[in-house]
């Protein structure tokens, strides 16, 4: 059932902190536009796009990881499998001609949610340097 779900979505969270509405999409307690999902990642459309395409890929269970620099050496195989299911789901979404990954990181780097994810955007002729 949707409980049972939430309940084991928020059970690998209880030492640590709070449910993000991120884990509430894991769980599908709250709705999101899902493009890729496997045992470890999930990728979904970002709800304020900044860009013709602009998806999400979060690790399914965060783990301590709420910004990027929380990460520890036992992070590194699911760090290295987020960055692949990037560029995968960017294939996939015909992002061929290039695509930009982009990790916000604490006050500074703007970071809002606080469950570690990648956002990748594409579709258009993207500017450099970003704000
Ligand atoms: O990197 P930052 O933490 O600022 O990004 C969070 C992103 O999550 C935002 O781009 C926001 O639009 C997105 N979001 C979403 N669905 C939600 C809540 C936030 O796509 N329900």
């Amino acid at each position: 059932s949707g409980e049972e779900a939430a309940a084991k979505a928020a059970a690998h969270l209880a030492d640590t902190e709070p449910p993000t509405i991120f884990d509430k999409i894991v769980s599908k307690e709250i709705p999101a536009n899902i493009i890729y999902e496997d045992d470890e990642a999930l990728a979904f459309r970002d709800i304020q796009p900044q860009a013709p395409v602009h998806f999400l890929v979060i690790p399914k269970k965060r783990n301590g990881l709420t910004r990027l620099s929380k990460a520890s050496p036992e992070h590194k195989a699911l760090l290295g499998h987020l960055m692949w299911v990037a560029q995968h789901v960017a294939m996939k979404e015909n992002l061929g001609d290039g695509f930009r990954v982009v990790v916000n990181d604490g006050p500074n780097g703007c970071q809002s949610v606080y469950h570690l994810h990648l956002h990748i955007m594409g579709g258009r002729q993207l500017t450099w340097p970003p704000g």
